[in-house]
């Protein structure tokens, strides 16, 4: 089922080893990851998104049996995961959006029966990445870090003193539903103007199309906009800046 994608068993067994989880719409993937940031081994495998909770579950601690016994089964000190959103926190109940078989699924109390002793932590999948670029990427060394991830939906996560803030609900540093055109695009989230209704890349090739872009693909998404943007279409380019600004 699940298939190796990189195996470097055998560095720094002395460093604290950990889980890492990423949840994702269409693959789960999983690494073993020492004190160091170094993966040590990692796989992945597909979300069986339409299935039943069980089958999904299952398919998720096979994938996780399977890293850790590829990394030489070291003694681990936590199990980290993201998760696309929207999830109750920290209580990690998750509800994936494009995935139907998790609704208010327990995934963090089910992990934790699973290593009984471990800490085990749920956050949203952008916070995650804010606080492994503060770790270990372009924050590196820096105190205060707003990390973006800018894709289907855009998200975020918030480092300040050194520090993740999670705010009341774990939503501080979602910058995806701060409104920016307060008379601009209608948003998933029920809000208008939000900065994903404005920059997300499917809204990205709405408004390119509204203003004249005509790709030859009728499925054109938002890298074949950036490639148009860089071939030196005008409209393309408008819609990139836009975005940025
Ligand atoms: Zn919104």
């Amino acid at each position: 089922m699940t298939e190796p994608v990189t195996g470097r068993a055998g560095e720094r067994a002395d460093a604290p080893t950990v889980l890492a989880v990423d949840i994702g719409g269409t693959k789960i993937a999983a690494a073993v990851v020492d004190g160091d940031g170094r993966i040590v081994a990692d796989r992945r495998t597909p979300t069986l998104a339409q299935e039943s909770p069980e089958v999904l579950w299952k398919a998720l601690a096979d994938l996780l049996d399977a890293v850790h016994a590829d990394a030489g089964a070291p003694p681990l000190a936590g199990v980290g995961v993201g998760c696309v959103g929207p999830m109750t926190w920290p209580d990690g109940e998750v509800s994936p959006l494009n995935v139907p078989a998790w609704r208010r699924f327990p995934l963090r109390r089910r992990l934790r029966e699973r290593y009984p002793g471990l800490p085990v932590r749920v956050h949203n999948d952008a916070v995650c990445v804010a606080v492994g670029e503060h770790w270990r990427g372009a924050g590196r060394g820096r105190d205060n870090v707003l990390g973006m991830v800018v894709s289907t939906g855009v998200g975020g996560g918030l480092v300040l003193g050194g520090r993740l803030v999670d705010g009341a609900s774990g939503n501080a540093g979602h910058v995806g539903h701060i409104v920016v055109e307060p008379d601009g695009p209608p948003c998933p989230c029920g809000g208008r103007g939000c900065l994903e209704a404005v920059a997300s890349g499917p809204s990205l090739v709405r408004w390119a199309r509204e203003r004249g872009w005509r790709p030859d693909d009728p499925d054109a998404t938002s890298a074949d906009l950036a490639a148009d943007a860089r071939a030196g279409h005008r409209v393309a380019a408008a819609a990139l800046r836009r975005a940025g600004r």
